[in-house]
């Protein structure tokens, strides 16, 4: 038989997805050098040509998740305060009641976020310019 000395599966010449380092993202790479066991050592990528060693892929790094979440607590007197707190569920109404942690729009102050309930009739509001003591359940 030929082929008794071959490795098992040769992927030579295959293509695999995997990150680039010089496109700075996934690339279709083609195979060009495995080990006797079958695994991918080297590939170089269909879009720059350039070499790389092939890493089994980890389960989801975190790519993808750095969100710039944590805005500093910098206290801006500026009326922006939409950005911070994204857009109201509702607009502010007395009437109404509310809960810690909901983002309401108010008339006068802006857009705010209920820090906490006071009382029965009265939350907590911080808005851009500071912290409102507002009614509700009247
Ligand atoms: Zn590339």
């Amino acid at each position: 038989m030929v082929d008794s000395s071959k490795p098992a599966h040769s992927r030579i010449g295959e293509e695999i997805e995997a990150p680039c380092g010089r496109c700075r993202m996934d690339r279709i790479h083609r195979i060009v050098a495995q080990d006797p066991d079958g695994s991918i050592k080297k590939i170089i990528c269909g879009m720059c040509n350039s070499y790389r060693s092939y890493r089994q892929p980890k389960a989801q790094s975190e790519t993808g998740t750095k969100v710039a979440k944590v805005r500093s607590s910098s206290s801006r007197s500026t009326t922006t305060a939409a950005e911070d707190f994204g857009l109201p569920s509702r607009n502010y109404n007395m009437r109404e009641n509310y809960d810690v942690g909901e983002v309401i729009g108010h008339s006068t102050f802006g857009v705010g976020k209920v820090l906490s309930i006071k009382d029965m009739n009265k939350i907590e509001v911080k808005f851009s310019d500071g912290i409102k003591v507002l009614l509700q359940n009247k």
